[in-house]
């Protein structure tokens, strides 16, 4: 068989013909083909949870014909986020058969390094403490527990800690887990056909590691069995003088299902929090995130995504990378402010069915007025076709928000001020007119 980059490269040329062309470069193209195991199970990476969750919602079906097509089998297709593809390659040992190379890969995210971590007031004190315990594993702060709110940086650090290890201690056993993670291979173990053993090996797992760390431990349930299995392992580790990491989105005292000695123990060591970066902070994540993944944007652009932007570093950058992928949509090279503003103009509408896609308001209009698809994106100027393609551009605007020029690309590589016009003819027509609201309303419905 060929390899999996080859095939995957052919199942996108068709994907392609089949897809939007604003979710075939949001969702599709990101993805990474990762491995054809033996059963059959095709696996791909998502970029990001949310990027799984709109492929397996919306494309998953189209991705296994097309798998299916160009290879005559029947893969099954599993798609996992950036966190799975970790725990997958660990397990699997995807890189051991794939590649002549004996060098065993860091399962830790390649950039989340402490190079490309950008310190700041909010966080200068956590970093020290996650450089130390990465630099004296086991000797300092131990166990090290870190808190904060969402995307302020607590899996890069613990990623940061990974990676540091790996490459000055390569002899230390280190895992990352998610409590999630470690509470079903528990669960798994327990109910497994041949427990004692299960348990045997889930503890040889955990107990002989030089260094545990686990994220998202406000997750932990109130499940005895887990809390009991964690308390020992706790221990186990911290009395041979091995390193624990805790991260978690609130302090110990404020876990609510964590029992009391596990609480007393997590306050054992060094507790530190990670606050939301301040202004300049915020600046220089992005010319850093600009700089890493080539989201090349105008200073003024940083700055005025950085003012608007301020508790939440994952939803920075990816306001960066939505103006720069506008950008790039209108032949830009570098992003302007003109890229900035349409992206800041509008924000989702929330009360919108996430499942609700470009493509499903198009076939749905082209439904309701007995059109074809082709038509309605095309270049016809009959009524006939003119009306409901003004309808679907103005129901996308209203109902998905996506940015004129977005919207311009779908409709035939349409200029964005002739897709305004269009927008505000149906806004005005149905102030006034009754026929257009009926036939709005009809089409809402069935969406
Ligand atoms: P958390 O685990 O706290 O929810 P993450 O560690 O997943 O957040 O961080 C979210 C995103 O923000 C990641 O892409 C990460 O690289 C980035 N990030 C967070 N803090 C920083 C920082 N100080 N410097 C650079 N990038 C950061
Ligand atoms: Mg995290």
């Amino acid at each position: 068989m060929q390899d999996i980059e080859t095939i995957w490269k052919q199942i996108l040329e068709k994907l392609e013909l089949r897809i939007s062309s604003v979710s075939f470069m949001l969702w599709i193209k990101t993805i990474k083909p990762l491995e054809i195991d033996e059963n059959e199970n095709f696996i791909l990476v998502a970029q990001s949870v949310t990027a799984k969750n709109q492929i397996l919602r919306n494309f998953l079906d189209k991705i296994n014909d097309c798998a299916n097509e160009v290879t005559g089998k029947d893969f099954k297709i599993t798609v996992l986020d950036q966190n799975e593809e970790v725990e997958y390659l660990k397990n699997n040992k995807v890189d051991e058969k794939n590649s002549s190379k004996n060098e065993e890969k860091s399962p830790f995210k390649e950039k989340f390094t402490f190079d490309n971590f950008v310190v700041g007031k909010s966080n200068q004190f956590v970093y020290a403490a996650a450089r130390t315990v990465a630099e004296h594993p086991g000797k300092r702060y131990n166990p090290l527990f870190i808190y904060g709110g969402v995307g302020l940086g607590k899996t890069h650090l613990l990623h940061a800690i990974g990676n540091y290890i790996h490459e000055f201690s390569p002899n230390l056993k280190i895992m990352y887990v998610t409590c999630e993670q470690f509470t079903n291979d528990y669960i798994a173990s327990l109910y497994s056909p041949t427990k004692n053993k299960s348990i045997m090996e889930f503890r040889g797992k955990y107990r002989n590691l030089d260094v545990l760390m686990v994220d998202d431990i406000q997750f932990i349930s109130r499940g005895k069995e887990t809390q009991e299995e964690f308390f020992h392992t706790f221990n186990e580790l911290i009395m041979n003088n091995k390193q624990i990491i805790i991260c978690s989105d609130r302090p110990p005292k404020d876990i609510e299902t964590l029992e009391d000695r596990l609480r007393s123990r997590f306050s054992s060591g060094l507790i530190h929090d990670i606050q939301a970066p301040d202004i300049e902070t915020r600046i220089a994540i992005l010319h850093k995130k600009s700089q890493l993944e080539k989201y090349y944007a105008e200073d003024e652009v940083i700055n005025y995504i950085a003012e608007r932007v301020d508790s939440n570093i994952r939803e920075l950058e990816g306001k960066l990378s939505e103006v720069y992928f506008l950008a790039t949509l209108n032949g830009k090279k570098v992003a302007t402010m003109e890229e900035a503003k349409e992206v800041f103009t509008k924000e989702p509408n929330e009360e919108v069915k996430n499942d609700l896609t470009t493509d499903k308001i198009i076939n749905t209009v082209c439904d309701y007025f007995n059109i074809s698809y082709q038509d309605i994106i095309g270049k016809k100027k009959n009524k006939e076709v003119v009306v409901p393609r003004m309808i679907a551009i103005y129901l996308i605007n209203d109902l998905l928000n996506l940015p004129l020029v977005v919207i311009g690309k779908i409709f035939g590589k349409r200029d964005h001020t002739t897709i305004m016009h269009s927008r505000n003819k149906i806004t005005s027509e149905l102030q006034t007119n009754k026929k257009m609201q009926n036939l709005v309303n009809d089409i809402k419905g069935l969406l």
